[in-house]
């Protein structure tokens, strides 16, 4: 067992606690929330009044995982796997013996200079009558003086910090944002009844340079690295009223301290991934990799913690798959597995380094020895399955951009210009986005695709992917809900699928009545479409009928819908426009049918939908409701899909 974590529990334990055992990283009976992300969390309802079988004092080492840390790691401190050794009084002790106990713990157990601890305290809130937390300062006062260390308290109230700085303070008031504790935050969010209380956290000086990126000066707080958290005791005292705050009869204490951080701290070490729980990870990869971690520690980090969060979440029972914790865990393969191609392992990454996070465990936490070889086959089999995806993606990638040069040098004239270009049309974020959505093909890998091709990225792709994006997570929105009759999810979508039938409507009537209908406006809601057009006469029920069929078959061809970035010059010759319309030198030209073949190309802003089935979904056919004048040689038709 690591010393750290052993110690701590074997110090409460002689303090009169009980030792309890962590509950599992998927919560149980909790729907509003994934993963048990802190200590606490399985121990609220303990702490809001309900008695615990084990008594009134009670020690844990709590496994944590916060998802929403993953792509902050990679840093010399960020983990999104971590374990949270807690100590809790439930209306016993109080800050009397909390305080002196963790700073025996910290100074005599863990052997850390007591001159590179600092405290934080809460400065009071007149506004509710929360007075200042003077009763924890004078107890740190008390414990700094006995190691000979004179203890300064300065005020960093709101934004002093940064600029104030310092000031050869020991012992550092904040405001309720640093030092309060509430299930909803500051008091002020709290609602009545909550409890709630100030809190004293302990930070570590490593002693580094301060980073001027994260303000004029240094402080606890200051999130350069200098300092690290490493516990924090939460004094639970009060409870929210309709005026203020009133004392709770029988206070509680609830702490919360890293493993990881206190044995970084014990090391001296401001990087995390040096401590024995990370560092045979981190071992294991320069060992398969035959690189330095010196050299690749991003990778090397992000591959540690990634794997081994993965194997305590298979541990307790979450398997890759596209939804919640599932798809967490898929995520974080996916991710160790990204990150280990740089490292140059492209094969069996997990098969190698998830029995080293197993034997870092194993003898400490008996269920991780029981699951070890169930969980290294269900991530080895997760890595194999996604190795393939990325080796069809890339080969789908490779087809789609060679089809499209082929398609425009087959299909379509195109300039001596465009010729000399490596690559004439820019690969599109909806492109991206359909590798990624389709094939699970990473964004990272199209960008370095493309790069490695020297193939040209439209100017705009980040956006494109994202409206790709949106539109595809309102499509399943909507999909889920089975919202198809109205309201506001599926108006959007309607309109979209309007917007292309218009561009059908359009061709059609030009197939039938002649290539002199050009459109003078349009107008489109969620119920139905206006078209106007210059056409001479009326147009007859009979080419009414033959436009609505014309469109209603294109529907059910499902033709694929696209657009390109072109000359304007160029795009006139073959795409149709609105009358009057101002382009600038280059427009967006959207596609319906197979480039080179297509039935409509259209200069247009979009959105549409991707495939012309998607109008007729729900069996609904093209119907033009209405034909009339709109003005002298317009004429103005209406149509609905039903
Ligand atoms: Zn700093
Ligand atoms: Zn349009």
């Amino acid at each position: 067992m690591p010393e750290i974590r052993k110690k701590y529990m074997e110090f409460f334990e002689s303090k009169g606690h009980k030792p309890i055992p962590r509950a599992g990283l998927v919560p149980q009976n909790d729907p509003t929330t994934l993963f048990t992300g802190s200590g606490m969390q399985p121990l609220i309802l303990y702490l809001l009044g309900q008695p615990h079988p084990e008594g009134k004092r009670l020690v844990d080492s709590q496994t944590c995982f916060r998802a929403e840390d993953m792509d902050d790691v990679g840093d010399n401190r960020h983990t999104t796997f971590f374990e949270m050794l807690g100590n809790w009084s439930l209306g016993d002790y109080f800050k009397a013996e909390q305080l002196p106990w963790f700073w025996e713990f910290l100074v005599d157990q863990v052997g850390l200079e007591p001159s590179k601890l600092y405290v934080t305290c809460f400065i009071g809130d007149e506004s509710t009558g929360v007075p200042k937390d003077t009763e924890s300062a004078d107890i740190w006062k008390k414990l700094f003086s006995e190691k000979a260390i004179e203890a300064k308290e300065i005020e960093l109230p709101g934004e002093e910090g940064s600029g104030k700085g310092m000031q050869e303070g020991r012992i550092f008031y904040y405001d309720a944002r640093y030092n309060w504790w509430s299930r909803m935050g500051v008091p002020a969010n709290m609602a009545e009844g909550e409890p709630g209380g100030p809190d004293s956290e302990v930070f570590y000086d490593f002693g580094t340079p301060h980073d001027e990126k994260f303000g004029k000066n240094c402080h606890p707080n200051c999130d350069c690295g200098r300092f690290l958290e490493i516990g924090n005791s939460v004094f639970m005292a009060y409870k929210k009223t309709a005026t203020g705050f009133e004392k709770l009869p029988s206070p509680n204490v609830d702490f919360g301290g890293g493993l990881e951080r206190i044995a970084a701290a014990a090391l001296n070490s401001p990087d995390i991934f040096e401590i024995s729980l990370l560092k045979p990870i981190i071992e294991g990869l320069e060992k398969l990799s035959g690189k330095k971690y010196a050299e690749h520690s991003e990778s090397m980090r992000v591959i540690s913690d990634h794997l081994r969060a993965a194997v305590w979440l298979g541990v307790d029972g979450v398997t890759p798959s596209n939804k919640e914790q599932g798809y967490v865990l898929r995520r974080l393969v996916r991710r160790a597995v990204r990150f280990a191609f740089d490292l140059g392992i492209e094969q069996d990454l997990c098969q190698r380094v998830a029995p080293i996070v197993a034997d870092l465990y194993s003898g400490d936490y008996p269920e991780v020895a029981k699951h070890r070889e169930l969980v290294i086959d269900v991530l080895s089999k997760e890595e194999k399955t996604f190795r393939q995806t990325l080796r069809n993606g890339l080969a789908i990638f490779r087809k789609l951009t060679h089809m499209e040069i082929g398609q425009i040098e087959h299909g379509q004239k195109i300039n001596v210009e465009h010729q000399k270009l490596d690559f004439p049309v820019p690969i599109s974020g909806k492109m991206i986005f359909m590798l990624y959505d389709t094939y699970g093909f990473p964004v990272e890998l199209s960008l370095e695709e493309a790069k490695k091709n020297g193939m040209q990225l439209s100017d705009t792709w980040k956006n494109e992917f994202e409206k790709a994006m949106s539109e595809q997570r309102k499509k399943s929105q909507t999909a889920s809900q089975g919202m198809f009759k109205g309201g506001l999810a599926d108006h959007s979508e309607e309109v979209t699928k309007l917007h292309t039938a218009m561009h059908l409507a359009y061709r059609a009537l030009k197939n039938v009545l002649g290539e002199h209908v050009i459109q003078r406006g349009s107008n489109i809601t969620a119920e139905r479409l206006r078209f106007d057009f210059s056409h001479p006469q009326k147009v007859t029920p009979d080419q009414i009928k033959q436009v609505e069929d014309i469109v209603n078959q294109k529907i059910t061809e499902d033709l694929p819908v696209s657009w390109q970035e072109e000359d304007t010059a160029e795009a006139l010759k073959s795409a149709s426009g609105a009358f009057g319309d101002k382009y600038g030198p280059k427009v967006k030209v959207y596609t319906i049918g197979e480039l080179g073949n297509s039935f409509s190309r259209e200069i247009c802003g979009g959105p549409h939908v991707e495939r012309t089935g998607q109008i007729g979904e729900g069996d609904k056919k093209f119907k033009i409701a209405k034909e009339e004048a709109s003005s002298a040689g317009v004429r103005r038709i209406k149509a609905i899909l039903e």
